[in-house]
């Protein structure tokens, strides 16, 4: 999931790097101007997690008001469970191989994580079947993972026979996998954690599961632009790559498509305007009202549309 392949890397090195280098990132917009507008926030107390910065499935954002100020948890589905189940796989594979150097037992792994279904009944889309084409979908992610960890880091040990195994190790797979960070200076959550940090090249990966029928948007860059103003904020190094990576079932087959792109001022403005109004709505219990239409796998239906749904 997190190597890139030729037409990506060309993208990468042709196209992406020199506009960075070329471009540049203004100055204030780096997270470690935190303490200064337009990067310190306005509003200032709980802080919000970076997803739901970056989420627009709700036109009016309005699930902020209902998650954070009315303390509403979200009914779970089929298409939330995948995308964890999801996430999940990739993260197990890539840190068992940066920890032991091997995959794990992916039936074991799934007789622990197939619980959460017990949260969901048919009607929710947790019927037997369901869960079988789930599993197998989840396996070749598992699968795909697996392949590419261990191709790297056997191609790593055979090009430096004379690394110890820690070195390989942490040179073929550089991921900071599942990132626990502190988002406070931007008045984010303090336990935020990053999908993927590659931290030899610079790349914030934020992983999508995409559900039947929705398509990739320019608008799931915000959460990689998040969390690289917070990784700057913290650790004071410039982030100028995101990569969104979408992960899909199309005719039944594993598919894996990868936006890679410059987190350069558009999109850190985009984000900052995002995180304050929706530090705002929290910050003065703002009911912003319901959009026109809702998203029809919100997890707040049941809350703010009640019976009419
Ligand atoms: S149910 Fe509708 S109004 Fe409520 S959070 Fe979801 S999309 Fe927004």
């Amino acid at each position: 999931m997190y190597f890139f392949n030729d037409v990506e890397k060309k993208t990468l090195l042709g196209s992406i790097l020199p506009t960075a280098r070329k471009v540049g990132v203004s100055e204030e917009l780096r997270g470690w101007n935190w303490f200064t507008p337009p990067l310190k926030p306005l509003y200032t107390g709980e802080g919000i997690p970076n997803y739901l910065v970056g989420a627009q499935y709700c036109a009016t954002a309005r699930d902020v008001f209902v998650a954070r100020v009315r303390g509403i948890e979200g009914k779970s589905n089929i298409h939330a469970i995948t995308g964890s189940l999801v996430h999940k796989a990739v993260s197990t594979v890539v840190l068992s191989y940066v920890e032991e150097g091997r995959e794990p037992d992916f039936d074991e792994w799934w007789k622990r994580e197939a619980s959460i279904f017990g949260s969901l009944n048919e009607e929710q889309g947790a019927s037997m079947s369901a869960q079988e084409g789930l599993k197998k979908f989840v396996k070749s992610a598992w699968n795909q993972t697996s392949s590419e960890c261990l191709g790297a880091l056997l191609a790593r040990r055979s090009a430096q026979p004379y690394a110890s195994e820690h070195d390989v190790r942490v040179s073929a797979l550089p991921f900071l996998v599942e990132h626990k960070v502190d988002g406070r200076l931007l008045g984010l959550s303090g336990i935020l954690s990053v999908d993927c940090y590659d931290y030899l090249h610079g790349v914030i990966f934020d992983l999508k599961y995409l559900r039947p029928g929705s398509a990739q948007q320019p608008w799931r860059r915000l959460y990689s632009a998040g969390y690289a103003i917070v990784l700057e904020s913290v650790y004071e190094i410039p982030i100028d790559v995101g990569c969104v990576i979408y992960v899909s079932l199309v005719n039944n087959q594993l598919k894996v498509s990868r936006d890679i792109f410059f987190i350069g001022d558009d999109v850190r403005g985009w984000w900052l305007e995002e995180r304050d109004k929706k530090l705002e709505i929290i910050a003065q219990k703002k009911d912003p009202g319901l959009p026109s239409k809702c998203y029809d796998a919100c997890l707040y239906l049941k809350y703010c549309l009640g019976d009419q749904r």
